[in-house]
């Protein structure tokens, strides 16, 4: 059994719209009152009220407060936990000797929703083509949400949770399914081998010298981001049209992610579903993407260019493409190879004779002054990566001299896997 998350988009009319409004209200309530008592109780007489002392209380609160009946009390219970476990990373951090900010109380504007933690309470129906409906509650009073979308998995698929979300006025459902690992399977049409360089000026350039072009979400939307904000700035804080305003820059960074997302996820099931192995880089977003700052004492150099650099390396999504790369390969069965960047050198090596020729990342094409070898930079380390994905032992170390005749070797082996071999790996 494997898990998977996958989150609908609700369409609730205008009267689900303001139960599902009043029943986030009243969830905040609910925690913000759970914070409250365990505030009071600590200031009153330095006693730490826990989870299940205020788990105990809930039949209470709903023989005074009928509303609350509706909402289930699993999901009452989760919204409690959801307290708890921000109050246990506070004391984590506080004991780890950093200073955590207490936690807060919420605006029911800003409470993002709430969970289901089992299959009670609500149910998911598959309809027509493309969409479905979420029941919420039960009895008479259960509410149909009509949904878009629907998942991969068939009827083997069993719910396990439920998060309802409230995202810039829009809500969504997202649910955790169980699904038997046969139901994940994805079907391969090609069996291809491929070294992928993973970049910017291309998204990707592969060993056979195809590019993918970047797309490039964040940077095409900066004038219409920067207008937006030129605009609200001339608007007096908190008025109508500075919200308004606020609001078409959310929706427009929440378009940018979802464009980004779609990309990605459609690059990377063409990837898996056509190649029997991928070779790639190890990547490290976290190091590349470091400010240029500095310290006070120590300033760095070139700062607003590097961050410019970085909004692009964030923005071409690199992480996300490779986490969904490793879970889409394992469903299709696809051999995933991570060469070890600092061992390989993959940009610096020669994909000819495998020595290590270095240049500047200004450099665009690779021209090796010991064979000879001339090709498009990112191609030949793709290349490179596709070489090392063939011979198993990977590493450079772990191969130190005889490097032209495992070269030799390697070689032959990627030449003899043409784009529409059968091979199974
Ligand atoms: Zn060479």
């Amino acid at each position: 059994m494997d898990c998977r998350k996958v989150t609908f988009k609700l369409y609730p009319d205008a009267r689900e719209a303001e139960r599902l409004t009043a029943w986030v209200q009243l969830h905040c309530e609910l925690y913000n009152a759970a914070l409250q008592e365990r505030i009071g109780a600590y200031r009153k007489d330095g006693k730490s009220i826990s989870y299940y002392d205020q788990q105990n209380v809930l039949p209470e609160i709903k023989a005074a407060r009928p509303e609350f009946v509706e909402l289930g009390s699993h999901a009452l219970q989760q919204t409690l936990r959801r307290l708890d476990l921000a109050f246990q990373a506070f004391f984590r951090r506080v004991k780890a000797g950093q200073t955590p900010g207490f936690p807060r109380f919420k605006s029911s504007k800003r409470f993002s929703g709430f969970c289901y933690p089992d299959p009670a309470g609500w149910k998911l129906h598959q309809q027509g083509q493309r969409g479905g409906t979420l029941r919420l509650g039960s009895g008479k009073e259960a509410m149909a949400i009509r949904m878009r979308g629907q998942h991969r998995f068939g009827a083997e698929a069993k719910p396990n949770d439920l998060t309802i979300i409230r995202k810039n006025g829009a809500w969504f459902a997202s649910v955790t399914l169980r699904v038997p690992e046969t139901a994940c399977a994805r079907a391969r049409t090609d069996h291809q081998h491929r070294g992928v360089d993973f970049g910017l000026t291309d998204w990707a350039t592969f060993d056979n010298g195809e590019t993918i072009a970047n797309p490039r979400w964040t940077r095409n939307e900066l004038p219409r981001l920067a207008d937006l904000q030129r605009q609200r700035a001339k608007k007096k804080k908190g008025s109508v049209r500075y919200k308004r305003l606020s609001q078409r820059v959310t929706r427009l960074y929440e378009r940018i992610g979802n464009l980004r997302r779609e990309f990605l996820h459609q690059v990377t099931t063409r990837l898996v579903t056509t190649c029997a192995v991928i070779a790639t880089e190890e990547l490290q977003t976290k190091n590349m993407s470091r400010s240029a700052k500095g310290t006070l004492e120590k300033p760095g150099r070139m700062v607003r260019q590097k961050a410019g650099l970085n909004r692009e390396i964030l923005s071409a999504g690199l992480g996300m493409a490779h986490q969904m790369l490793a879970y889409k390969a394992v469903e299709a069965g696809t051999r995933l190879h991570r060469s070890n960047t600092r061992q390989l050198k993959p940009s610096q090596r020669c994909s000819g004779c495998w020595e290590i020729v270095p240049k500047t990342l200004a450099q665009r094409v690779h021209v090796c002054p010991h064979c000879g070898h001339t090709m498009q930079r990112d191609q030949n380390s793709a290349l490179v990566v596709l070489i090392d994905a063939h011979t198993p032992g990977t590493g450079v170390a772990a191969r130190p001299k005889p490097l032209a005749r495992q070269r030799a070797k390697s070689k032959s082996v990627t030449r003899e896997t043409p784009a529409t071999t059968t091979q199974e790996v």
